[in-house]
């Protein structure tokens, strides 16, 4: 019997276009039925959503069962099913591994318009498919989840990279955003337990550590900055001294520990100097939404936008080779062309490295959806294409500037040892979300470089987002 699998995802995704939806019909044997859980553990983890209905997926997974003829037929039935009615599927499984006299795939010469066909325990085959067909979406909130760390628990990060996530909840109340409504209040990791999992990451061969909350640089107000203990040493349940710490524990392992979702306020600038000294790297996620006061004050959200550009232009003073990268929404209910305008000059003058736009999509349950002056969706889509425009241009310009400098580069992809080239990534590239650094094939015969190790890599060109560099 064929059934449908509806999974809950791990939690809740607030996005602005609804999450991907997989269908997942699971045949066979215990065995079979563990690599379905595998394979709805990591589409969970990456934020993807079941579907009960071949209809109401992007995307359908078959994993399939080819013991006995009556299994291959019911297998066969489901995908032809899944073909007719969903059109994308994805098969994996014992009969995805049978193949025809000939050396044919039995799969294949059956159903051709399937997307991909893989073995059973193909995990990662079956994740980079529905990657390629159906892109994941982004939340690093919820791209934390478990590779075996010890007390770090599985990550399912590549790795050599993992998210640490340092909080729940939030103690705001944007009013285009449902997180508080569904993770309740800020409610901060004990710092002990943040620090020991960092190391036990490090410990397990992480190369870079990803600070992850919903508000980074709230850490520790829900229980007043009380004094933890760490390594028998107290330590304050504050952002100040966790990313110190963090630095401190990544620096024997030469790793890099990266902060996301760091909100302005005055106290960021006390963590320029640990980017400045290179404890961590000088790079900062922060969530600005708009650079008009009023906006903001519709949208209630901390900081206002005159302030935004005083402490960037700080910031660049304390930390000259700092990347600010940054998310917004143009087309919010009400904003008015003068506001969007006020945007892209504050874009101009922020020059902010790397930023990401939504246009204004009403989540189901935010309070902003009441706000008089909805705007239509043609005003808030031709809105952030103007905006996306100016952000590429100023981030493509200062891709430029790096030409001829020799970056250090964590390398993600290295076939044949690199000798081919790979791909990798600067500390000015967050996994997933920014560019990459294309690497070439060395030059010198002996260079050789590994995934999940640094190599030095000498920039000689920029492809759209990306770095092109020859490995030095
Ligand atoms: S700061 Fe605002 S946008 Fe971010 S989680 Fe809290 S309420 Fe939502």
């Amino acid at each position: 019997m064929s059934e449908v699998i509806s999974q809950s995802p791990i939690s809740p995704v607030v996005t602005f276009k609804p999450a991907p939806r997989v269908g997942f019909v699971s045949l066979g044997c215990p065995k079979a039925l563990t690599d379905s859980e595998l394979i709805l553990t990591r589409l969970s983890a990456e934020g993807y959503q079941t579907s009960k209905t071949f209809e109401g997926a992007d995307l359908v997974i078959v994993n399939t069962c080819g013991f006995i003829d009556d299994a291959v037929r019911e297998s066969l039935d489901t995908i032809g099913e899944a073909l007719a009615e969903n059109g994308k599927v994805i098969v994996t499984g014992c009969l995805g591994a049978k193949t025809l006299e000939g050396g044919a795939n039995l799969v294949r010469k059956m159903h051709p318009s399937v997307l991909a066909v893989t073995g059973p325990h193909a995990t990662q085959e079956v994740m980079d498919a529905v990657h390629l067909n159906l892109p994941k979406p982004h939340d690093p909130f919820l791209d934390l989840v478990p590779n075996s760390f010890g007390i770090a628990g599985i990550k399912l990060t590549p790795r050599h990279y993992a998210y640490l996530k340092i909080s729940e909840g939030c103690n705001h109340r944007c009013t285009f955003c449902i997180i508080p409504s569904m993770r309740g209040d800020l409610v901060s990791r004990p710092v002990g337990d943040v620090l020991g999992e960092a190391r036990a990451l490090f410990e397990g061969g992480v190369k870079e550590l990803l600070v992850i909350s919903q508000d980074t640089s709230a850490y520790g107000v829900d229980v007043k900055y009380r004094t933890g203990f760490w390594d028998g040493k107290p330590v304050k349940t504050r952002m100040l001294e966790l990313v110190q710490a963090l630095g401190e524990i990544a620096a024997p392992y030469g790793a890099w520990v990266r902060l996301h979702y760091v909100y302005p306020y005055p106290s960021v600038d006390e963590i320029l100097p640990l980017m400045a000294t290179g404890k961590v790297l000088p790079y900062l996620d922060v969530p600005l939404q708009h650079s008009h006061p009023d906006v903001l004050k519709r949208m209630k959200r901390p900081a206002s936008g005159e302030k935004n550009l005083e402490r960037i232009s700080r910031w660049r003073e304390l930390c000259p080779e700092i990347v600010i990268r940054s998310t917004f929404i143009a087309g919010f209910p009400g904003e008015t062309e003068a506001e969007f305008q006020h945007l892209l000059d504050f874009m101009h003058e922020a020059k902010i490295d790397r930023a990401g736009c939504f246009a204004y999509s009403p989540v189901q349950g935010a309070t902003a959806n009441e706000l008089p002056g909805m705007l239509p969706l043609e005003v808030r889509e031709e809105r952030r294409g103007r905006f996306m425009a100016v952000a590429e241009a100023i981030s493509i310009q200062k891709l430029h500037q790096r030409i001829g400098a020799t970056m250090q580069v964590l390398v993600d992809h290295a076939p044949a040892l690199g000798r081919k080239g790979g791909t990798g990534r600067s500390y000015a590239d967050a996994p997933e979300i920014d560019g990459v650094v294309k690497l070439l094939p060395p030059e010198k015969i002996s260079k050789t470089f590994k995934v999940g190790e640094f190599t030095r890599a000498r920039i000689v060109g920029v492809q759209g987002h990306d770095l092109v560099a020859v490995p030095v």
